[in-house]
């Protein structure tokens, strides 16, 4: 099955995934990073692997599984 895994060191919460993502995946943590963020997390479904998140992510905080 499809997964995301983000670094919640590297992300900055600019949601920019969040809005790229065609299956409405990718959702905003309730809990504060290490950094001072709320970082985005995968809902846990529908993930295709379309890679749509990590090439638009600045940060280079996604990495998608397939
Ligand atoms: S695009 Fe990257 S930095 Fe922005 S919220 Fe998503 S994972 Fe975080
Ligand atoms: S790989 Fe595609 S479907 Fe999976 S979370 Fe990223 S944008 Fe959404």
């Amino acid at each position: 099955m499809p997964e995301i895994k983000v670094d919640d060191s590297k992300c900055k919460g600019c949601y920019i995934c969040i809005e790229a993502c065609p299956k409405k995946c990718i959702e905003i943590s309730k809990e504060f990073s290490k950094s001072g963020y709320y970082p985005v997390k995968y809902t846990g479904a529908d993930c295709i692997a379309c890679q749509q998140c990590s090439r638009i992510c600045p940060d280079l905080a996604i990495d998608v599984y397939k």
